[in-house]
């Protein structure tokens, strides 16, 4: 199969935005060109579909590596090797999440991630994070809100930075939230001991997304709503781990209902969390500078803490289809239209349709993956 940004996949199952449709996609100059029968395409090379799914590519809001590799590695050739990894899995699209440690070597890791393919930009988580709710994060390295400290950090990266995720009752963190508006990058809560009432007031002041819903931080609780209590009801987006251990099966049913129930799906993302153990045999891998132990499919420190996921997203996919009785349009939009909208790229990426990126991703009918294409060119076919 030649390698080309021009491509005609034929006998698919399109997934559009506005349903499931039988046809062809017509790829030009890495762009969807037309989408249906297509007759005379010219020379142009062809891939069948044979019926299987034709969907836009994965996004991942929430990767750390990969395959062995981490991000935090700082290593061009090992963050490419992380973007490759995922794209057997269907993330054509990916941001590289950056844990706290010392403030230059969270920018050479910034820096080592800029123009790799399937890399869209940075995510931040950190450092301005609570202790409480470090999770695997190791805090040391955290910091309180200042502009100084944050001008430091993000200088140079402005227009590479996506997502930022800091504490929202930290002293002088509501002020962080403008000053991450400001630099285009989306305010996100996450790894906080936050009260609900907390909470609600970060979302008022601009905070727009809320990272690995349950999961390092306040719990919803009957006389404590907490983090998810206010996260759920507001306008803000979601990301939830369904691996079946970060937040238990029901949990998501329970969250994919509320929002369902509401018309409010489009909040949900899924995420990965990926560690360097995704991808790998049980053993000890590494996030940041602390060592993970993989076993059974469970990523953790040696304390039992979980430390991230060895989860793809092809399989969080599957797994959410199981736990919330998603239909395949729905569980679709989940990995694809509604993380673009985080990112602000929905009608670049996200969605089949005339005139988007061609970063697709080709699904056998178990939702597993057969093949990637990212710009209209063939990343990965098994
Ligand atoms: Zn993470």
């Amino acid at each position: 199969m030649e390698i080309s940004a021009n491509l005609l996949i034929r006998n698919a199952r399109l997934v559009t935005p506005t349903g499931v449709r039988e046809g062809d996609c017509l790829i030009r100059d890495g762009r969807i060109a037309a989408l249906g029968e297509v007759k005379s395409p010219g020379r142009v090379p062809e891939l069948g579909a044979e019926g299987r799914f034709l969907a836009p590519g994965f996004l991942d809001l929430h990767v750390h590596g990969g395959a062995g590799g981490d991000f935090m590695d700082a290593d061009p050739d090992a963050a490419r090797a992380i973007a490759r990894f995922h794209a057997q899995h269907g993330t054509t699209g990916l941001l590289s999440t950056i844990v706290p440690g010392p403030v230059e070597r969270m920018r050479r890791a910034m820096a080592a991630v800029i123009g790799v393919p399937g890399i869209l930009g940075i995510h931040l988580e950190g450092p301005f994070l609570s202790p409480e709710k470090a999770g695997a994060l190791d805090p040391q390295w955290f910091l309180p809100p200042s502009r100084d400290a944050f001008g430091k950090l993000v200088a140079g990266f402005e227009s590479q930075i996506k997502v930022i995720t800091f504490a929202p009752e930290l002293p002088g963190a509501l002020d962080l939230i403008a000053e991450i508006g400001a630099i285009g990058a989306v305010p996100a809560i996450g790894h906080t001991a936050a009260t609900y009432e907390q909470v609600t007031v970060a979302l008022n002041h601009g905070a727009r997304h809320v990272i690995h819903l349950g999961n390092a931080m306040t719990g919803l609780h009957h006389r404590d709503p907490g983090c998810v209590g206010a996260a759920l009801p507001s306008g803000a987006s979601i990301e939830l781990i369904p691996d079946g251990v970060h937040v238990h099966p029901a949990f998501v049913h329970l969250v994919v209902e509320f929002l369902r129930g509401r018309g409010a799906l489009h909040r949900l993302c899924l995420v990965t969390d990926a560690t360097a153990a995704a991808g790998m045999p049980d053993g000890n891998y590494r996030l940041g500078d602390r060592e993970v132990c993989l076993q059974r499919g469970e990523v953790r420190l040696a304390d039992g803490t979980l430390a991230g996921s060895a989860l793809t997203l092809d399989q969080a996919l599957r797994n959410a289809v199981q736990f919330a009785n998603l239909s395949l349009e729905e569980s679709m939009s989940l990995v694809t239209t509604n993380p673009a909208r985080v990112l602000g790229l929905d009608g670049e990426l996200g969605a089949l349709t005339v005139g988007a990126k061609a970063d697709l991703v080709l699904l056998n009918p178990n939702l597993t993956v057969s093949a990637a294409v990212r710009g209209g060119v063939l990343v990965s076919q098994s």
